[in-house]
């Protein structure tokens, strides 16, 4: 990557500005100074603004406990996202893998690493996604076997999926789709209706029930290397 870019993307400053401090030579990679913002330097040189080293992650990998009310797509509005949660310095090359519905809560894996959530989203590797599921109406031996066999949602059946009842009401469900409010219409399908949805696992990855709504934490080195 360029040197000017590097440093705008530290958040040393705009592009102009950044390009005004190598020019100033207060800009040094691997000890030397570099006087060109087009210089070409990777994440495992060691580059310092007068003295101080600034360090660009080349990969960043979260996990959050979404709130409600807060939506998952990166997109500019009036609506806070998930990604304005965030405190990092490259907070603007952030994306959630995946959507959750904006009153769902739980488990967001948040990285800047395209190819490993294309890798996590692609249908044809079938990651589970599991659910907490609060329903309106009790759940019967019936609903859990439609459930699990696949549901018919008219424009497309569900796959096979696990689901154990928990209490009356409530039904850990796990599917390998993501489907736009999937859980939601399975269970509308079988007459009820979901109040309360909370998503607690996704492909390798368990909610840290330490975490409360909104707060987020780094990958462990084990987590991240168990991903794929
Ligand atoms: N299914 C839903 O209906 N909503 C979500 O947010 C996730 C899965």
């Amino acid at each position: 990557m360029r040197l000017d870019k590097y440093l705008a993307n530290a958040n040393v400053g705009s592009r102009k500005d950044v390009s005004k401090l190598i020019k100033k030579s207060l800009i040094t990679v691997n000890g030397a100074v570099v006087k060109s913002p087009k210089a070409e330097v990777s994440y495992e040189d060691e580059i310092l603004y007068d003295g101080l080293p600034i360090v660009l992650e080349e990969f960043i990998y979260l996990m959050m406990n979404k709130p409600d009310g807060v939506i998952s797509s990166t997109e500019d509005g009036p609506t806070a996202t998930v990604i304005d949660l965030i405190a990092h310095p490259q907070q603007n090359e952030l994306f959630p893998v995946g959507r959750l519905d904006k009153d769902t809560v739980g488990l967001l894996f948040i990285t800047n690493d395209g190819k490993l959530a294309h890798q996590l989203l692609s249908p044809k590797n079938e990651y589970y996604k599991t659910y907490f599921v609060t329903a309106r109406d009790n759940v019967t031996d019936e609903d859990l076997h439609k459930l699990e066999s696949g549901i018919d949602l008219k424009d497309f059946k569900t796959k096979p999926a696990k689901a154990v009842r928990v209490s009356p009401k409530e039904v850990v469900l796990s599917i390998t789709e993501g489907k736009f409010h999937q859980v939601k219409r399975m269970f509308q399908a079988l007459g009820n209706e979901v109040v309360k949805l909370k998503r607690t696992g996704f492909a390798s990855l368990t909610l840290d029930e330490t975490l409360n709504e909104g707060e987020y934490r780094r990958l462990t080195e084990d987590e991240i290397k168990n991903l794929t």
